[in-house]
């Protein structure tokens, strides 16, 4: 599809080309394309933009994948669609394991998404096939399917678009929830430890960054941006920013 150059909402929908292209290969479902939907219109709402709130966030979720004995990045198709580049970078850095985690697990598109990754530079891909044999408590059927040397034993799981039943159950298991989520509102930001209320395509990217910085600090360091952290707070921030942002525009509407 061409989209001219000059067009206000190139960028958009070139990111919606990519979860079509996803879509027509298999690997991304058609629910995968609802659940971007509504993230674009969050998007809209905090202007397309990584704001203060989110800043916080990947600060804090940085530090939590550098102090990780064990952090995973889970991944699932609109993800792999979307940054599997930057999810291979993210992995090598910190470093942490790549696991393919699907709320709609199948053989054909778990190894697809496995391939997007190879393909973008990783070398371990776990959770396909027999390797996804462990099982997360209180979750029914193939969503609780995780592997055992990945997220089963994790102490930091990153889960960028991840739902909000999946997101209690690995909080429930101790274990410290990354979220990267365009709603606030979300079950998911609210149960998650740290949640980046930001575009996937751009938080993603910010996060590696932030992770080559953190890295050169001290563990200290690191340790008091966590216990400085509060996740309530930044999603509160996040919801007061929106309304913020809407009273202004309704202002400007109403003088124009
Ligand atoms: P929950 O179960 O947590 O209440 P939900 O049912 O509202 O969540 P789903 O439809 O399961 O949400 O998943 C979609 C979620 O992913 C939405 O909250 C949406 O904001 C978010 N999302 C979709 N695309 C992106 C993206 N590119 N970047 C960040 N977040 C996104
Ligand atoms: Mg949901």
């Amino acid at each position: 599809m061409f989209i001219p150059p000059n067009h206000p909402r190139r960028a958009s929908l070139l990111v919606r080309e990519k979860l079509v292209e996803g879509f027509r290969k298999g690997y991304v479902v058609p629910e995968g394309l609802i659940a971007h939907g509504r993230g674009e219109c969050f998007d809209y709402l905090i202007g397309e933009e990584t704001r203060d709130f989110a800043r916080k966030a990947i600060k804090a979720a940085a530090a939590a994948m550098l102090l990780a004995r064990h952090p995973v990045i889970s991944v699932n198709g609109n993800t792999a669609a979307l940054v599997a580049e930057d999810v291979v970078r993210l992995a090598k850095v910190v470093p942490a394991k790549i696991e393919v985690n699907l709320f709609y697990r199948t053989r054909e598109r778990e190894e697809l998404i496995a391939n997007v990754l190879r393909e973008a530079g990783a070398d371990e891909v776990l959770g396909v096939g027999e390797d996804a044999s462990a099982t997360i408590p209180e979750l029914f059927s193939e969503r609780r399917r995780v592997s055992p040397r990945g997220i089963l034993v994790a102490d930091v799981v990153l889960v960028p678009l991840e739902d909000g039943d999946r997101t209690e159950a690995l909080r429930r298991m101790g274990k410290t929830v990354i979220a990267i989520d365009l709603n606030p509102l979300s079950r998911t930001a609210r149960y998650a430890s740290i949640t980046i209320v930001d575009n996937i395509v751009r938080a993603m990217p910010a996060l590696v960054e932030e992770v080559e910085l953190l890295k050169k600090k001290p563990r200290s360091e690191l340790e008091e941006i966590l216990r400085a952290y509060d996740n309530n707070r930044v999603l509160a921030e996040a919801v007061e920013y929106i309304g913020r942002r809407l009273s202004e525009i309704a202002g400007e509407l109403l003088r124009a």
